[in-house]
């Protein structure tokens, strides 16, 4: 027992008895020489660790850490854990499964470089933004051979590896947070983890090097993160009878092609621009007749050019060589290098007024000419490119002139879909690469790498379909959990109907109902010529209003209640970004050249824009939703203005994409990985609780919380139980085994009914059960 001279004796504050976590304790009364200690919500919404003086009622008296003596209000105190219990490995461990009681056990482990905690299935890695000493091959050894078992990337990992051979089923590693959190990182240490299995034929080394390269060409600098994917990547990884590896496949998801036209001020494109100007040997600048980032009008909107620590040219040698190792050879690198240096050049292409209509022309200039010279056309096919348009009205053929901005999006269009196009050749050259001879036995480990939740200020088109994206996700996870929990339960004969699980259903229906979902409405109106961004406003506010997930707002926004919280939608440029024309010209442009890589792209755009792309995305969806596919734009549109959605239509490829990705991941036993940014500094050591609240909140690991405490989160063995509180039995029970000991502690308890359950094996408490039973442990 604590003997502190300054502790005084009270009775249990009834901040502590009365909430439903404890109530038994609402008959039990019993002096204690311990101070009580309870968790505060300070005025800015922190929680700070205070011992309780006294407490009758509604009002407490407490002290403060510097000594201060406070009368709060009952409701802002909430029940802190017992000492024995700072810093547990697994969150679940907790006897008060509150959200003070979260944030303060994963900050005291954070603070010693414990950046991993388990929350129950799930693993919470916070974001050490500093190396820490919890890799590389001595730590896998370890985590391998079990001597260490505290929470890890690894032991996920090794946990994956394991159930994928015990039960014959395919896994995955789904990795989540927002920008900055640590999610590629995380991914990495997976991927490094499983490479150290081995596969022979050096196969485990040429996944790894798949990511300089996806980085190079995914990645760029924003203010939130220096390193941050603009793209969201599944990587499955293959084995062999003997489990090992042998072969891998990519898919990419979402990229953020505006970046390559247009970013903020402080923010880069992507890193491999910067590579390839700072790192090209002579020869090849001198083919590509390649300039320094600064002269790049793409390059220098932003003003930004160098990441502090980071050497470019350096990495540019990285990339080069892992391109290699991926087996791209040096004549399709040099392609791959032409394309961008003319995507570079393309920004650079200027325009001047021809005529009293503001009708534009490109500037023969030197952005011209290299631009031709590395698409491999005409430079003549190129000018008409960007100053007209030609289009079939009834059955004449006629051409359209274009002003500034018109050809100026006419160039940015080209210079994206180009970029797109190379990033999706590059990952299917690369999955050849690590497709080729290797024998399949079906047995796989996916990790998926995918944006997290994201709420801003202003949030757009690319937030719709990442937090569509969530929603989808955050159903798997708690699908998982749901039976995760029910199967326990089951097996320990525990009776389950009094457990209580929320989905969020009612959200996916919001997005995904046809035909008056979100989705649908948006591709409906995307096909309307005379669609825009404020009628599709409206006819959400039309449709959906009495939907409890939607809200309408002013003018063009409206409001969806996410999972994670309300997320406020400005439709500007929705239809335009989902409809992601691309005009027939310069797609013809593309195919008139000599070179290898432009004919290939033009020919790709126009087989994707054929495919109906837009899958059903209930199972049931069949024959209606294949009337939206961009095939059926593809032949409206060219009627009437030759514009043709490149690729596929955004929304469209998302949606099918998605579904694709949930039946892939529906199939595999999950294991999850959330990763936390402790601030908005990318620097170490700083903690602020609520920005980590808020995404704990975000990423469903408070729902697992939530969860668990509907539950009989607390399990004990009835051994264990009997063992730690036997001998607190104030009468002898006659029988000595394990059970009987335990249901007498519980009678001698009075823990309520309705607070426990009997198991086969286990006890099943609600939360705070055994708090309790700990502090009485303790006075004794
Ligand atoms: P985005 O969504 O923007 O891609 P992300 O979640 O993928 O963000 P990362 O790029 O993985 O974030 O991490 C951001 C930075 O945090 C890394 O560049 C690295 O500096 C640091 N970091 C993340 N995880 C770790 C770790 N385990 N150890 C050391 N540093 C880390
Ligand atoms: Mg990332």
């Amino acid at each position: 027992a604590d003997e502190d001279s300054a502790s005084v004796t009270v009775p249990l504050p009834s901040t502590l008895t009365s909430s439903r976590e404890n109530r038994w304790n609402d008959t039990n009364s019993y002096g204690s020489k311990k101070k009580l200690q309870s968790w505060l919500q300070l005025p800015n919404g922190d929680w700070e660790l205070v011992n309780i003086i006294t407490a009758s009622g509604a009002e407490s008296v407490i002290s403060l850490p510097d000594g201060k003596v406070l009368k709060v209000k009952e409701d802002n105190l909430v029940p802190a854990n017992p000492d024995i219990l700072d810093g547990v490995d697994d969150l679940m461990q907790l006897s008060y499964l509150n959200e003070p009681a979260v944030l303060f056990n994963l900050q005291y482990r954070y603070n010693q470089d414990m950046i991993y905690t388990k929350a129950g299935p799930v693993l919470v890695a916070v974001n050490p933004f500093k190396k820490v000493p919890l890799y590389g091959n001595d730590y896998i050894e370890a985590y391998k051979c079990k001597a260490i078992e505290s929470p890890h990337v690894y032991a996920i990992t090794d946990t994956a590896i394991r159930e994928m051979i015990r039960d014959e089923v395919n896994q995955s590693i789904i990795i989540s947070g927002e920008s900055g959190a640590g999610k590629t990182e995380t991914a990495k240490i997976a991927m490094q983890y499983l490479a150290a299995l081995g596969g022979g034929s050096g196969i485990e080394n040429e996944i790894l090097k798949t990511n300089p390269i996806l980085e190079a060409f995914g990645n760029g600098k924003t203010l939130r993160n220096d390193n941050s994917s603009r793209f969201g990547k599944l990587i499955e990884i293959h084995f062999s009878e003997t489990g090992k590896i042998s072969g891998a496949n990519i898919q990419t998801f979402l990229l953020e092609k505006s970046r390559v036209v247009q970013c903020n001020e402080g923010e880069r494109s992507y890193h491999i621009f910067y590579q390839l100007c700072a790192g090209a040997p002579s020869s090849l600048r001198e083919k590509l007749n390649l300039l320094s980032a600064e002269e790049y009008k793409y390059l220098r909107q932003s003003n930004c050019y160098s990441i502090s620590g980071i050497d470019d040219a350096e990495e540019f040698r990285i990339v080069k060589e892992a391109l290699d190792i991926v087996h791209i050879s040096k004549g399709d690198q040099e392609n791959v290098f032409a394309m961008l240096a003319a995507v570079l050049w393309l920004g650079n292409i200027s325009f001047t007024v021809v005529d009293n209509e503001n009708h534009v022309e490109a500037v023969e200039d030197e952005g011209l000419f290299t631009v031709a010279k590395l698409i491999g056309c005409e430079i003549e096919d190129l000018k008409l490119t960007f100053s007209t348009r030609k289009m079939k009205v009834g059955n004449d053929n006629i051409v359209q002139k274009l002003t500034l901005s018109q050809a100026i999006d006419a160039r940015d269009a080209l210079a994206k879909s180009i970029y797109a196009c190379l990033f999706d050749w590059l990952v299917e050259q690369i999955n050849k690469s690590l497709a080729v001879g290797k024998r399949r036995t079906g047995r796989s480990i996916s990790i998926l790498d995918i944006y997290g939740f994201e709420s801003f200020n202003r949030n757009s088109f690319e937030q719709f379909c990442i937090n569509y994206a969530n929603e989808r996700l955050q159903q798997h996870f708690n699908r998982h959990l749901f039976k995760l929990e029910q199967e326990e339960y089951i097996q320990d004969g525990i009776d389950w109907a009094k457990v209580e699980f929320e989905d969020n259903q009612d959200c996916l229906n919001l997005f995904e109902k046809k035909p008056l979902g979100l989705l649908s409405l948006l591709d409906e109106e995307s096909t309307f010529p005379n669609g825009t961004d404020l009628t599709f406003a409206n006819k959400l506010k039309q449709h959906l209003n009495s939907n409890s997930c939607f809200k309408g707002e002013r003018e063009k926004a409206f409001t969806v209640r996410h999972y994670a919280g309300e997320v406020t939608y400005d439709t500007s440029g929705f239809l335009e970004k989902n409809r992601d024309l691309l005009h027939l010209d310069s797609i013809q442009l593309l195919s008139s050249s000599k070179c290898h890589l432009p004919k290939l792209f033009a020919s790709h755009m126009l087989t994707q824009s054929e495919k109906p792309v837009v899958g059903p995305l209930h199972k049931s969806g069949g024959a209606d939703s294949q009337k939206l596919s961009v095939a059926t734009k593809f032949k409206d549109r060219t009627h009437t203005d030759s514009t043709i959605a490149v690729c596929k239509s955004e929304n469209g490829s998302n949606e099918g994409q998605l579904f694709q990705l949930m039946q892939r991941l529906e199939s595999t036993t999950p294991h999850f990985i959330r990763c936390i940014k402790p601030n908005n500094l990318q620097s170490p050591g700083s903690y602020e609780q609520s920005l980590v609240l808020q995404q704990l909140r975000c990423c469903g690991v408070l729902e697992v919380v939530r969860i668990s405490r509907s539950g009989f989160p607390t399990r004990v063995s009835h051994q264990k139980f009997a063992r730690r509180y036997g001998f607190l039995l104030l009468e002898n029970v006659a029988s000595q085994d394990p059970l009987s000991v335990s249901v007498a502690i519980l009678h001698q308890f009075n823990i309520l009914p309705e607070m426990f359950q009997v198991g086969y094996t286990k006890l099943f408490f609600r939360t705070g059960q055994i708090g309790v039973l700990e502090d009485t442990r303790n006075r004794t």
